[in-house]
């Protein structure tokens, strides 16, 4: 396995999980842990909101019962892996707070105004 594989050969996900993480209504929201996913194909979307943790380009842990339980990703962090664009922001972000907290300051950045 290279590292430079998609990441979702990486999460080997089975493929009725590949399935649904293409077909439901998932929305995503950035928040300092990671992404925060959110099915809106149930009547009470709310309640099937799970956070999903970033580590090493990789949606690496989900809260819900069936990443617990189950071999293999759940469908949350596949979700946010077939989004590339989810997928990237959210590392982005990731990165960006940890240069925060390494104490390399906004100022620093050439880019800043
Ligand atoms: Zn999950």
């Amino acid at each position: 396995m290279s590292p430079s594989a998609h990441p979702i050969e990486r999460l080997e996900p089975t493929q009725r999980t590949l399935r649904r993480a293409q077909y439901e209504a998932f929305e995503f929201e950035l928040v300092a842990q990671g992404v925060l996913v959110r099915n809106a194909s149930h009547a009470n979307p709310e309640a099937h909101e799970y956070l999903v943790t970033i580590e090493n380009g990789l949606p690496h842990s989900c809260r819900c019962p069936a990443d617990e339980h189950h071999q293999g990703a759940c469908k949350h962090r596949v979700a946010v892996a077939i989004r590339t664009s989810v997928l990237e922001a959210a590392c982005n972000a990731q990165r960006i707070r940890e240069l925060q907290t390494s104490g390399v300051q906004a100022a620093a950045n050439p880019l800043a105004p």
